[in-house]
């Protein structure tokens, strides 16, 4: 079965949205196969955004997810990666429709509440960087 990594990001987990945002994935029917609260190294939030090394905001987006615990979800399910991609609405919350995360509860780019991976090879990847292999059901 597909599985991606869900991330709520400081700004998701200081304003209280952890409940909402694992209540919508289990709705969905999806299964929650690992989860926990962290605070992140810089070194692991630099792994996590390695192809957004050289963006301009690259080092904003680091100091970002450092800032404050996040809360970091392994997820299950039919096709789950797009479809997760899809409930949480467009990168920029202002572009984000009504309904999904983003859309609902994102202040701006960097302040958007979710990370979700974007495609088989990301979320095997991020799986990896963030979970031991014995932390997952
Ligand atoms: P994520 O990877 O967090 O799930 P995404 O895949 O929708 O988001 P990416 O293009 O991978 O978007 O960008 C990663 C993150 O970098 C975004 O979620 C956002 O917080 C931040 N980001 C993207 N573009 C900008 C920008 N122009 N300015 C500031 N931050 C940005
Ligand atoms: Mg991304």
């Amino acid at each position: 079965m597909e599985k991606t990594f869900i991330m709520v990001k400081p700004d998701g987990v200081q304003r209280g949205l952890i409940g909402d945002v694992v209540s919508r994935f289990e709705k969905k029917g999806y299964q929650l196969v690992g989860a926990k609260l962290i605070t992140v190294s810089r070194d692991l939030a630099e792994q996590h955004y390695a192809e957004h090394k050289e963006k301009p905001f690259f080092g904003e987006l680091v100091d970002f997810i450092t800032s404050g615990p996040v809360f970091a979800m392994v997820w299950q399910g039919q096709n789950i990666i797009a479809t997760a991609r899809q409930m949480m609405g467009k990168t920029n919350p202002s572009d984000a429709l009504p309904g999904t995360i983003r859309g609902d509860y994102g202040v701006n780019v960097s302040m958007n509440i979710v990370h979700g991976s974007d495609s088989p090879e990301s979320a095997e990847r991020e799986i990896a960087l963030w979970f031991e292999k014995s932390e997952l059901n």
